[in-house]
């Protein structure tokens, strides 16, 4: 961070020089908007809705169930998972997309769970995004284990959560960039730990898929899950993904044994027979209209160099915070945000009137999200994020602090999502 002010023009030079700035237009973003909530649902690329109406129009409408083989639709979930592959450091043929991302935690900690009979325990982090605390709790009562085979680690370094890992601890499933502070965990550390005490190990993707790199095999992974609709841009509700390293997957015994799992679906025996590799952790048909709308956005991410990606991402959040200081310095901010080196692709700020601000900052224009208690949250998409939209927005915040128009009270009325 430079100790001089920023300026407009300063931004709009980085933005002049921005190796990722034509990927700018391959978005739909509304005029008037500055939108920094890609990491909670990506902006619509403009080659994903043309590729809905193919879908819909000729698959669909004149090819009707020929689809299915004439343009492979039965192959989606794995051709959109190789494409996935590319950006989180797996094989081709390690990742399928499909379900949620709650429903194939669910699936792979069972699955991981059966490989470690002789332990009891699953280590997660007491802050991790809720449902996957939740998925473990149902999984862990459905098989009648004690509520305390639950540990949660809470607070604390990387260290910390090494240190909590044991004998007994089959599965560590954790979250690699966390949902509210944004802090990334050291995944080749905690992996080798994990392994080093005999257990698995499972991470959570959602905030990194797309927004940083990610080396599954390189950091020897065994499992993970991950979201669609975020960084990947695929659409509201997008399927997820699941990757398996590949050592494991003829081992695995998917709980879910649905016939799309089967090593032959359309032989229609009656006795299940798990596919070999990865095929076997799908369930039932793909939703190929939502698949094809992910697959179709992440033919633009794969044409983006991580690297780039990342250093765009830091550059924005740096420039973020450098400006919330330098604008709003005096309006009760407070960064959560780790250093650069252990920060995702979001800052969030705690504010004690966190939530209408951010009314009153979407109303403007300018869209983040509030995580309850206390939280503002923006997210930087860098593919589609310019610096310059950094010095709107805060100088839109500058504004509606100045002028107390957060105040309204329509401002303070809640909304079901929030
Ligand atoms: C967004 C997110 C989810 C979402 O799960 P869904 O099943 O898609 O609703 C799960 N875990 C984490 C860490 C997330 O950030």
């Amino acid at each position: 961070m430079s100790a001089k002010p920023l300026t407009r023009d300063s931004l709009a030079a980085l933005d002049a020089a921005d190796p990722l700035a034509r990927f700018g237009e391959m978005f739909e973003l509304p005029e008037g908007v500055i939108y920094l909530d890609g990491n909670s649902l990506g902006a619509l690329p403009k080659a994903a809705a043309e590729r809905m109406q193919e879908v819909v129009n000729d698959e669909w409408g004149r090819g009707l169930i020929r689809s299915w083989n004439r343009r492979d639709w039965i192959g989606l979930p794995q051709r959109a998972g190789d494409k996935i592959a590319r950006l989180i450091g797996a094989a081709p043929g390690e990742v399928v997309v499909a379900d949620s991302t709650s429903v194939n935690l669910f699936k792979l900690l069972a699955s991981a769970l059966a490989l470690r009979p002789g332990r009891t325990t699953i280590l997660t982090e007491a802050d991790n995004f809720p449902t996957d605390g939740y998925i473990i709790e149902g999984l862990l009562g459905m098989m009648g284990r004690p509520l305390d085979s639950i540990k949660y680690w809470d607070q604390g370094d990387a260290q910390d959560v090494i240190s909590a890992i044991d004998e007994d601890t089959a599965v560590v499933a954790l979250t690699h960039v966390n949902y509210k502070s944004g802090r990334i965990h050291d995944m080749a550390a905690i992996t080798r730990a994990a392994h080093e005490a005999g257990a698995l190990m499972l991470w959570d993707l959602c905030h990194s898929a797309g927004a940083l790199p990610v080396e599954l095999n390189e950091c020897g992974v065994d499992f993970a899950v991950g979201c669609g609709y975020k960084y990947l841009n695929g659409g509201p509700g997008a399927p997820a993904f699941l990757y398996v390293a590949k050592r494991l997957q003829n081992d695995v015994a998917p709980p879910l044994s649905g016939w799309m799992g089967h090593a032959a679906p359309f032989a229609f025996d009656r006795d299940y027979r798990p596919a070999p590799g990865i095929a076997r952790n799908l369930c039932g048909t793909p939703p190929v209209l939502s698949m094809a709308c992910l697959d179709a956005a992440l033919e633009i991410m794969l044409e983006a160099d991580m690297s780039e990606l990342r250093d765009k991402s830091l550059a924005l959040s740096d420039a973020f915070l450098a400006l919330v200081e330098q604008q709003c310095g005096g309006s009760g901010f407070k960064s959560i945000a780790p250093p650069p080196a252990q920060r995702g692709s979001h800052i969030s700020l705690t504010h004690q009137h966190a939530y209408p601000v951010v009314q009153a900052l979407t109303a403007a224009g300018v869209i983040g999200d509030f995580r309850t208690p206390d939280i503002m949250r923006f997210g930087f998409a860098p593919l589609y994020i310019r610096h310059v939209d950094i010095w709107d927005a805060v100088a839109i915040l500058k504004d509606i602090m100045q002028s107390r128009a957060w105040d309204k009270p329509e401002f303070h009325q809640r909304s079901k999502v929030t």
